[in-house]
């Protein structure tokens, strides 16, 4: 109770999202992930009560629902039961690869607030990572979702490799002129270590520069490039928000089709990241379970808008200190790079070009980590 009264002093309650495997398995083989899962880590169908779940989530008053695996798509008829059950209760989210948008009823892409399409930039970058041809079928996702009448958010999102090019794969994918959002995540720690350091130095900052100031001088003639993880900073510096950004295990939980309930997606074989199970745990309430992030950053000023980026590095390390070291170095000069412009944005707002409204993103938590 006393870390829930701790948090809220901090920013108010707001949604809590429950990130749902709806299977194990995967149509593809992305280099950065793997595929499919061991169906005795996540099966590939959920293997408890389906009331269980929605009577866990029906007692938020502001709920999100991310669908989620491997490919969620494989697993449309469960989809349907939780969209047909929850739906005008909670907002939906899902994270696809986009390979089997076209495959599932109608209903499930239009009752989504957001839509991630997995994408990491140009053709040759992505088809290297995520297998040949998937760049093309990716686009004809996000045409056909279009084309049916998706109104919500549409993301690209994409995983950051040394192959990318920061500011030519993000405006890449903006001339496309079919994703609302564009967002990355660093294809650190998880991964095998590779050369980040000299990469992040030799390209990816630049283009972090780069792209940080045509962002600030579209703002400047009154237009909002959906930028997230830019617009995720100002976002932090205006209202603050949950430690690591994403919310693992504060406002945000995922439920691994075992039933288990976990601080983290990624985090599922480890013990730390357990918080109950479905049919056991009766409430999950928003609250700092992990308050050794706040205290390990040991005082960083950067805590604020970065919230130790990301919980599962921060308990795993498997990069070691000096990674983790080099990951906090991007962290802050990505900071930098955003409130270093904030008197120019400051200005663009007070002359009522553009408003803090339309700057900061997201509107909820969408499964966009806001930090890189
Ligand atoms: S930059 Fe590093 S030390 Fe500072 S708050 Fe972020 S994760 Fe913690
Ligand atoms: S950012 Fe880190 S803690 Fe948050 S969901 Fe991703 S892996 Fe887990």
């Amino acid at each position: 109770m006393w870390n829930a009264v701790k948090r809220l002093a901090i920013y108010p309650k707001t949604e809590m999202l429950y990130i749902v495997f709806t299977t194990g398995a995967c149509n593809l083989r992305c280099s950065y992930c793997g595929g499919t899962f061991d169906p005795h880590l996540v099966p590939w169908w959920p293997t408890y009560e389906i009331d269980d779940l929605v009577e866990l989530i029906e007692r938020d008053e502001e709920a999100v629902v991310a669908f989620y695996g491997g490919e969620p798509l494989l697993n449309p008829w469960f989809m349907e039961d939780v969209i047909r059950r929850l739906r005008g209760k909670v907002r939906f989210v899902l994270q696809t690869n986009g390979t089997l948008i076209r495959r599932v009823k109608p209903i499930i892409p239009l009752e989504m607030d957001a839509i991630l399409l997995s994408i990491d930039g140009i053709e040759e970058v992505t088809d290297k990572y995520r297998g040949k041809g998937v760049y093309k079928v990716v686009l004809d996702a996000a045409r056909y979702l279009r084309e049916m009448g998706f109104k919500g958010d549409m993301i690209a999102r994409m995983t950051a490799t040394e192959d990318t090019d920061i500011y030519r794969d993000v405006m890449h994918l903006f001339n496309l002129g079919l994703f609302d959002h564009v967002h990355w995540q660093l294809n650190v720690v998880w991964s095998e270590r590779w050369g980040f350091e000299g990469w992040a130095d030799g390209s990816y900052l630049h283009g972090v520069e780069r792209l940080a100031e045509l962002w600030v001088s579209r703002i400047e003639e009154g237009s909002v490039l959906g930028i997230a993880p830019f617009q995720g900073i100002i976002k932090r510096y205006l209202d603050g928000g949950p430690n690591p950004p994403c919310g693992a295990g504060s406002d945000a939980v995922a439920i691994s089709t075992d039933g288990r309930i976990l601080a983290c997606p990624i985090a599922l074989e480890e013990g730390w990241a357990v918080l109950g199970r479905l049919g056991e745990t009766k409430e999950i309430w928003p609250v700092e379970r992990y308050p050794e992030i706040r205290e390990g950053c040991g005082g960083c000023s950067y805590f604020r808008i970065c919230g130790g980026r990301c919980l599962y590095t921060f308990k795993e390390r498997l990069w070691g200190r000096e990674g983790f070291d080099t990951i906090c170095r991007v962290t802050r000069r990505t900071i930098d790079t955003i409130l270093g412009r904030l008197n120019r944005i400051w200005k663009a707002v007070e002359s009522g070009l553009v408003s803090w409204e339309e700057i900061s993103y997201p509107k909820f938590n969408n499964t966009v980590e806001i930090i890189p």
